[in-house]
C-alpha cells in the first residue's frame, strides 16, 4: 500500500534538500538559497542537506558551502559515505575493509577494519589511485565471503582532461569476477533516502511516514524518481542539471515543480 501523501507544502514533516544543482551550481549561488535555509531553521524544521559526491566529506562540503555564505554544518549534511557510514554502524560489531580515498575514510571513523578477514568491501573513488592489485584485493574478500559496498555506480564522469574512467566499472569488474551482486548506497538507491530519512526520524524521535517527507532537487532521474520510488514527496527546481525534454520524455511527475528555490520559499513564507 502507498502513503497517502500531504496535499500541502506546509503540511512536510522532513525536508531533504539536495546541495549542488539546487541551492548552489559550482560556485555560484543559487537565488533563494539562503532564505530557505533561514526558512528551514526559524520554522524549526528537520531536515538534511543532500549530496551524492563521493569525494568530499560532509566537513568540506560544510567549507565549500561557507564560501558561498551558506551555513551548512557537516552534521547537517548526507552523503553516501555519511549514508554507508550509518549502515555500518547499525551492525553490532562488523569488520570492515574499505577502498576509498584517505579524506573519505575520516567518514568510517569507530568502524572497525580488518584488511584480512571483512564482512564488508567498501568500494568508493580511488581514482587514480585503483590498480590491479587493489582491485584483485577487493575481488579476494568477496570471494572470501565479504558483501560488496559501492559508494556509486558511475560508468564515467568528466574531469579536467575530458571523460574519465568512474568508479562503477571498477565494481562491475568486482560483480563480474565474483559474481556477487554489490549494494549501491548512493542516490537514486531506494536505501539511501530510507536512512536519510531514517536519520531525520531519530534526530525528531517521531514515527513519521516516508510520505511526510519531501525531496528537493535538479535532477529528475536521480532525485525525483529516487524519491518518488522511496514513497517520498519530489519537489522539482528547475535549476543545474534540469532540462526540459528529459522530465518530458522519461515521463516523471513531480509533486511539485519550481523554478529556483526561491520560487519555493516565497509559496511557503
Ligand atoms: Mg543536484
Amino acid at each position: 500500500m502507498i502513503d497517502q501523501k500531504v496535499k500541502r507544502l506546509d503540511e512536510i514533516k522532513g525536508w531533504l534538500v539536495d546541495l549542488d544543482g539546487t541551492l548552489y551550481i559550482g560556485d555560484t549561488l543559487v537565488p533563494g538559497a539562503t532564505d530557505f535555509i533561514r526558512w528551514l531553521r526559524e520554522e524549526r524544521k528537520h531536515y538534511r542537506f543532500v549530496s551524492n559526491t563521493s569525494t568530499l566529506t560532509r566537513k568540506q562540503i560544510s567549507e565549500h558551502a561557507a564560501k558561498l555564505g551558506l551555513d551548512i554544518k557537516p552534521e547537517e549534511i548526507f552523503t553516501a559515505a555519511s549514508a554507508v557510514a550509518q549502515l555500518l554502524r547499525s551492525f553490532d560489531g562488523v569488520m570492515c575493509y574499505f577502498q576509498v580515498t584517505e579524506n573519505i575514510l575520516e567518514e568510517f571513523q569507530g568502524i572497525e577494519m580488518s584488511e584480512t578477514n571483512p564482512d564488508y568491501v567498501v568500494v568508493g573513488d580511488l581514482g587514480k589511485g585503483m590498480n590491479y592489485d587493489l582491485l584483485n584485493k577487493a575481488f579476494q574478500l568477496v570471494m572470501g565471503g565479504a558483501e560488496l559496498i559501492a559508494l556509486q555506480k558511475r560508468r564515467y564522469s568528466r574531469g579536467a582532461n575530458g571523460l574519465q574512467i568512474d568508479a562503477g566499472a571498477f565494481v562491475d569488474a568486482l560483480e563480474y569476477a565474483s559474481g556477487k551482486q554489490a549494494k549501491i548506497i548512493g542516490k537514486p538507491s531506494r536505501q539511501f533516502f530510507n536512512l536519510a530519512v531514517h536519520d531525520i526520524r531519530v534526530e525528531a524521535g517521531e514515527r513519521w511516514l516516508s510520505a511526510d517527507f519531501a525531496f528537493v532537487g535538479d535532477d529528475v532521474e536521480a532525485d525525483i524518481r529516487g524519491a518518488a520510488d522511496a514513497g517520498l514527496i519530489g519537489i522539482l527546481v528547475k535549476t543545474g542539471k534540469y532540462n526540459d525534454s528529459y522530465s518530458e520524455h522519461h515521463g516523471i511527475v513531480p509533486d511539485w515543480t519550481f523554478e529556483t528555490v526561491k520560487e519555493l520559499v516565497e509559496s511557503l513564507t
